[in-house]
């Protein structure tokens, strides 16, 4: 019997082939296939810290669809999305939001928009910041940010809700629910972990590097069906649905290979899926030219299926 693949030993073992990976992948020039390119437009950090905000948590669709959504968002929010929360008035910016058709990211609506304004200029109120309102639910002692990435959005809907929104009717509304996960449900909460990633990692060209108080090391991998399907090819999750679990399990591996940075090759690995260079069915032919090619777990079970059906 074929002794099991141990993932954090496996993701030390993948380090060589990780860091190629990342030197062709984990580049500013392929910035133009991520939503990062529209929040990289902002030059103020305070911009920068609200845009990155919405950029991930409309991260969902196809990246053209999100960058064209975050585009006519910040152009509604007149390119200054810091100064549009923290001055947010109901009235003015609930008709900009609603205006011209109103905003409409696949199923997040105008309103969901507009009652996340309203907390996040609630919660930030008095000059304070996104980190300063996740530092607050941080604890140092947790292993990983699922516990403080869960008390950052309790802490949002703590905020009032009222007058012009009904706390009870958006906590039970599907769209608003799903634009704010809570990560400590079980679920992989892929769009809260990669605004973290974009706001903790060193600006790099790539991430941005706004936070200075949480160390990356903590962080927890971003897990999509693209990072997801790429995973479980290099034999780093054996997990059969993109859970919390699933994240918790990649990132375990990766940190074998980079303690003090386990995320820093999610730009790289998210690039594979994106770029289609290992499309979801994968058939033996598109594994030639595979960047996978040598280390895919995956491949090996495509090559013996092939072999025994003769
Ligand atoms: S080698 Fe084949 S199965 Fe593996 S990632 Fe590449 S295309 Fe997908």
């Amino acid at each position: 019997m074929k002794p099991r693949i141990r993932q954090p030993q496996r993701g030390a073992r993948l380090r060589p082939f990780l860091d190629a990976l990342a030197a062709r992948y984990h580049r500013a020039a392929l910035l133009g296939t991520d939503p990062l390119a529209v929040v990289r437009g902002f030059a103020d950090p305070d911009d920068r810290g609200f845009a990155a905000l919405f950029a991930a948590l409309l991260a969902y669709g196809n990246v053209k669809q999100i960058n064209a959504s975050l585009r006519d968002l910040f152009g509604r929010m007149d390119h200054e999305p810091a100064s549009f929360i923290r001055g947010w008035n109901y009235a003015a910016g609930f008709e900009r939001l609603t205006g011209g058709g109103g905003f409409r990211h696949r199923f997040t609506d105008a309103e969901d928009i507009a009652c996340l304004c309203q907390l996040l200029h609630h919660a930030t109120r008095g000059g304070r910041t996104l980190e300063d309102v996740f530092v607050a639910g941080y604890d140092p002692a947790e292993p990983d940010l699922v516990g403080a990435a869960t008390r950052f959005v309790e802490a949002l809907f703590a905020q009032p809700f009222t007058p012009h929104f009904d706390r009870t009717r958006m906590l039970a509304k599907s769209s608003f629910k799903h634009l704010l996960p809570v990560a400590a449900r079980g679920s992989a909460a892929k769009r809260i972990h990669l605004f973290l990633r974009w706001v903790i990692r060193p600006d790099d060209g790539i991430d941005l590097g706004l936070w200075r108080r949480i160390p990356p090391e903590k962080l927890l991998m971003p897990v999509d069906t693209h990072i997801f399907r790429v995973g479980r090819n290099l034999g780093l999750i054996r997990r059969k649905t993109a859970s919390l679990e699933a994240a918790r399990e990649m990132t375990a591996a990766l940190r074998a290979a980079r303690p003090e940075d386990p995320v820093c090759y999610d730009f790289a690995l998210c690039r594979l899926g994106i770029l289609g260079d290992c499309p979801p069915v994968s058939e033996l032919t598109r594994c030639r030219g595979c960047d996978l090619h040598d280390v895919c777990v995956r491949r090996h079970r495509l090559e013996s299926r092939a072999r025994r059906s003769g």
